[in-house]
């Protein structure tokens, strides 16, 4: 099994309603490719084609977040970039359906969504929609949907597993891989980076702060007793440093 990430463009981010900081800071969006011996997964699919060339589809958003986003660097182009069809695409598996993690859904014809149920509903959910929070168009295209309640063994085989981590969304979960070099969980925005891991740090606009709180103890809990390489949702310098061609 590889896990290869995928940068789907950036987004340069206020700070203010990140870490509290000033100015800006620079996210990669990451999705990320699993190749599993029965099916090619990604978890997320990144930012919509759209926001290359123009921010009207994510409405007042555009003052908090800019994306930097060009030809090139959409899902289709990334996985071409590595010999895949977006046909070949079996899974997606959402960690939660912000329009910086389901943008690319569009793309991919054929592949199953998974997601725990509670992220789906509320996605859905008029309130949020008329906030802008949810945009049904990033996710809703006559997909196979199943949503599932709580921990999930993608395959059966123990090797790619869906962890429950709610607080940044309703239904946020985080993504756990056995690879053959050790475990890794990809954590979504349950955490953005190793810093704000480090300060238990949740940015403002998160659904409910206390319950990501928690989560958070949770992916430190399998960081430090099944000692678990967290791979963070928007860390520059992490994403940075990870080998191209994947890890195994
Ligand atoms: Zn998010």
């Amino acid at each position: 099994m590889r896990l290869v990430p995928l940068e789907i463009g950036k987004l340069n981010s206020a700070r203010s309603i990140i870490d509290g900081g000033e100015g800006m800071l620079p996210f990669p969006i990451p999705s990320w490719l699993i190749e599993h011996e029965h099916g090619l997964v990604l978890f997320d699919t990144g930012l919509h084609v759209d926001l290359q060339s123009s921010t009207d589809r994510i409405g007042p958003s555009a003052t908090f977040f800019d994306p930097d986003f060009s030809p090139g660097e959409e899902l289709t182009a990334r996985l071409e970039q590595r010999g895949i069809r977006t046909t070949d695409i079996t899974h997606m598996v959402f960690s939660h359906l912000h329009f910086d993690h389901a943008g690319g859904t569009v793309e991919i014809p054929d592949a199953r969504i998974v997601l725990q149920g509670a992220e789906w509903d509320a996605a859905h959910e008029s309130k949020y929609i008329e906030r802008n929070i949810y945009n049904p168009d990033d996710f809703d295209h006559g997909h196979d949907v199943e949503t599932i309640d709580g921990e999930h063994d993608l395959f059966g085989d123990g090797l790619v597993t869906c962890i429950p981590t709610p607080g940044h969304t309703p239904g946020h979960q985080s993504l756990r891989l056995e690879l053959e070099s050790g475990p890794v969980v990809l954590t979504g925005d349950c955490v953005y980076t190793e810093a704000m891991m480090d300060d238990m740090a949740v940015p403002k606009f998160g659904h409910d702060t206390d319950l990501q709180v928690a989560s958070m103890r949770e992916l430190a809990r399998l960081r430090d007793e099944d000692g678990c390489r967290l791979l963070f949702g928007h860390d520059e310098d992490q994403f940075r440093s990870l080998p191209t061609e994947g890890l195994v």
